[in-house]
């Protein structure tokens, strides 16, 4: 598995597996069992995902040891702020039935983040998170929560797919070296990504999928990305990435396909915001 050595050292696998809208526990346990059996080492939840337990149960299953893995866990908005980011911290921990975590971020840009973050800097520095980073955080607000704290997020984790590259963003976080990883590789299948020429006629040339082009030409810019399946067939699929290169001109063709544009919720909106403190989870 190929690697990305984070600002602090630690490495992290350019690969992993995301869980999220796997609601039902059997399916995600079942589904995280066998990422963890194709080889997978990344896996990436999420207190709001409401499926850490099913987590921690298909690592237990594995039976693989704690120090190949590379688990990731998010802070929902809720618990924005220092003394709930602790127990949301030790609750997340208790589900997955871990007593470290490799990465924890924070899962918005909403709330009380300073507050959490000097939580998240002092669990860190006690040893209890290995990394720690933020997700959903455009260049603006990632660059004030740097410039005001001590330590600087490992891992910024966005929104990056064919329609919405983010180079702008990476860019930034290149000069602050924060890692890109990008979540909805896929963009969730929208704007029917899967029969889009262009990707389509670069499969056709590799011999592989359009979702492996794609994971593909994630990880040949640094990009960490973290495709969802719940099909055994394609959890594979989506690894086996390795094999095959794709040149430079390949690269330019997908770039081409950048609308720039977020084909989900816009974070700058009011009304998302609003959303987002409204949405309470028993958790
Ligand atoms: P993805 O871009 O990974 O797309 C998942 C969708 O693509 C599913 O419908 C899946 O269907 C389908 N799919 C997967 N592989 C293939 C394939 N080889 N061929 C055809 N279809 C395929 O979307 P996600 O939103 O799930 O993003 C990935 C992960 O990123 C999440 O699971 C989560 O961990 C993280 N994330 C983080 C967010 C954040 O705010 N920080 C927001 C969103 C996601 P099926 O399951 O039926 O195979």
């Amino acid at each position: 598995m190929q690697i990305v050595i984070l600002n602090n050292g630690v490495e992290m696998p350019i690969l992993g597996f995301g869980v999220w809208q796997i609601p039902d526990a059997d399916e995600c346990e079942q589904s995280v069992y066998e990422a963890l059996k194709a080889g997978y080492r990344l896996i990436d939840t999420a207190a709001a995902y409401v499926n850490e337990e099913a987590v921690g149960r298909a690592i237990k299953r594995s039976g693989l040891p704690r120090e190949e893995l590379f688990i990731t866990t998010k802070l929902w908005v809720q618990d924005a702020g220092y003394e709930r980011t602790k127990k949301a911290f030790a609750k997340s921990l208790e589900r997955l039935q871990l007593d470290y975590l490799d990465l924890y971020l924070i899962h918005q840009p909403f709330g009380d983040i300073y507050g959490s973050w000097r939580a998240m800097e002092e669990l860190y520095r006690e040893g209890k998170i290995r990394a720690i980073g933020v997700s959903n955080f455009e260049p603006g607000r990632l660059v004030d929560l740097i410039l005001h704290n001590e330590i600087t997020p490992a891992v910024n984790q966005i929104e990056t797919h064919p329609f919405f590259q983010q180079v702008e963003c990476a860019q930034v976080m290149k000069e602050y070296n924060v890692q890109l990883e990008s979540w909805g590789p896929l963009a969730q299948g929208k704007n029917n990504i899967f029969q889009n020429e262009v990707l389509i006629t670069l499969a056709e040339k590799h011999h592989k999928s359009v979702a492996q082009v794609i994971l593909r030409w994630l990880t040949q810019r640094g990009v960490v990305a973290i495709p969802k399946s719940t099909h055994k067939d394609r959890i594979i699929e989506n690894f086996n990435i390795f094999d095959f290169e794709l040149t430079q001109e390949d690269m330019d063709t997908i770039a081409t396909l950048d609308t720039k544009k977020s084909l989900f919720l816009s974070k700058n909106d009011p009304e998302v915001v609003k959303q987002f403190a409204n949405w309470k989870l028993d958790i």
